[in-house]
């Protein structure tokens, strides 16, 4: 039995995994590269073959640094079943095709912008949406504890893991030559508490192997009850100052949650009478597809569902599909909610509205997600004099509010006690920076438990 580390090893994106036995080989994950154009293109155009030799694939959630790269690999003339559950199916209709309008998009761009060098070869897609629909044929779900066959020798269990909607950990039992072994893959594992969704579940004990995420093996977060308060508090001051609050937010599980706490402090009074507007087509049709999921809640959700109105759009919530509706939101005079992708304000219609109101220091940008480096949203982080949007530079004069809260990954604390209570005679970090996983490791370590983290390409036998 062997692991192979194809991808998110020492680094927190294109996560794949392929888990293979001398009878079946199955791919965890395949996931999109995110990072420096050319780095990120031919990566993701050229799958590694050992990919492509897996018999059926496993997908832990929607989001596309782990579902992104599907429609390459159905395209390459693979031919497996991709398995997860229904509401990451449906969730990955639509973030895929997303994806295949940015690459698109981004294609027509850089050819028109080469247009008059006689050297320049124009580029296509990674893939378009036939691809996507291509890759979709592929998916067979199941729900969450039961058990399925995968392969010769290998079944499946998925329990939630608790990160966003429909996101699961993998538990895989291997049998290959009369031995028998159990590897848990946790995906990408969420915390107790967060709105909307269950809390992650405890995978079934022993566990011979464990693959575990590391994002934030380094880091605490704020206390989740803290999200209503300092969402409340970031509101008043905006409004009081009679300015516009903006959110840069991802439109698959961070947009959901806002509006959820929104909806919560307005049933709860705490919320002026100001409008809220999700400006972004692939949030809307994201959030339509939360409403699907009801068996993914939590109970303070499904309670909040048996009331009269829409839990994602309450009477003050405008969506805005078109161009048009995005920009006449321009025109709206004193306070109001906008919250719009992408979620590091690199590229989509957050621009247009940090450009309106970046030099106007009534206004708020209120920080909600992971800012990665040399993005315009770790810019606003940082607070620089400065901010280039559209290649002109504005003044940031606006304040700038972080709630760190609302992440939804595990922390240190969170992943330590995972690993600990797994017990695995091996336990392997994935999908985290070196930063992260060093001081992880050396806590699990003080745990007594051997602990490494593979590189790219890496391949591990077990005994
Ligand atoms: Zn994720």
């Amino acid at each position: 039995m062997r692991l192979t580390f194809l991808g998110a090893a020492r680094e927190v994106t294109g996560s794949m995994l392929l888990v293979d036995t001398d009878r079946a080989a199955v791919l965890i994950d395949c996931g999109l590269y995110q990072g420096r154009r050319a780095d990120a293109r031919q990566r993701n155009a050229h799958l590694p073959a050992e990919a492509l030799d897996a018999s059926a694939a496993i997908l832990t959630h929607a989001h596309i640094d782990h579902a992104g790269n599907l429609p390459v690999l159905v395209r390459s003339g693979w031919r497996g079943a991709i398995y997860t559950t229904a509401a990451t199916r449906d969730l990955s209709a639509y973030m895929l095709r997303d994806a295949a309008r940015i690459q698109q998009a981004d294609a027509e761009y850089l050819n028109r912008r080469h247009a008059d060098d006689p050297t320049w070869q124009p580029i296509a897609p990674i893939y378009d949406e036939d691809d996507v629909a291509a890759a979709l044929e592929h998916v067979v779900c199941f729900p969450y504890r039961r058990r399925f066959e995968v392969a010769a020798g290998v079944t499946a269990t998925l329990y939630n893991a608790g990160h966003i909607l429909g996101s699961a950990q993998v538990v895989l039992d291997l049998e290959d030559r009369g031995q028998r072994r159990r590897v848990v893959v946790s995906g990408d594992l969420g915390r107790r508490g967060l709105p909307i969704i269950r809390d992650p579940d405890p995978p079934p004990l022993p566990i011979d192997v464990l693959v575990m995420e590391s994002t934030y093996g380094d880091r605490r977060h704020a206390p989740v009850e803290q999200m209503a308060d300092d969402l409340a508090q970031a509101i008043e001051q905006t409004c009081a100052r009679g300015g516009k609050l903006l959110i840069p937010a991802f439109a698959l599980g961070r947009t959901q949650e806002v509006l959820l706490v929104l909806h919560q402090l307005h049933r709860a009074g705490r919320l002026p009478p100001i409008p809220v507007f999700i400006d972004s087509p692939l949030a809307i049709d994201v959030t339509s597809v939360f409403r699907l999921h009801p068996e993914c809640f939590d109970a303070e959700t499904r309670r909040f569902l048996d009331g009269p109105d829409d839990v994602f759009g309450f009477e003050r919530v405008h969506t805005t599909r078109t161009r048009e509706e995005s920009m006449a939101i321009n025109d709206v005079v004193g306070p109001a909610i906008i919250m719009a992708a992408s979620g590091m304000a690199e590229g989509g219609r957050v621009l247009h509205h940090l450009r309106n109101l970046v030099e106007d220091p009534r206004n708020t940008v209120l920080v909600v997600g992971f800012m990665a480096q040399h993005t315009l949203g770790r810019r606003l982080v940082e607070r620089r004099p400065q901010v280039k949007i559209w290649g002109v530079e504005r003044d940031l004069r606006a304040q700038v509010v972080t709630l760190d809260a609302f992440s939804a990954h595990a922390d240190a604390d969170d992943l330590v006690a995972y690993g600990a209570r797994c017990a695995a005679r091996r336990t392997f970090l994935v999908h985290g920076e070196p930063t992260a996983q060093e001081p992880l490791r050396e806590r699990l370590a003080g745990r007594g438990l051997t602990v490494e983290a593979p590189g790219r390409g890496d391949v591990i036998e077990l005994d």
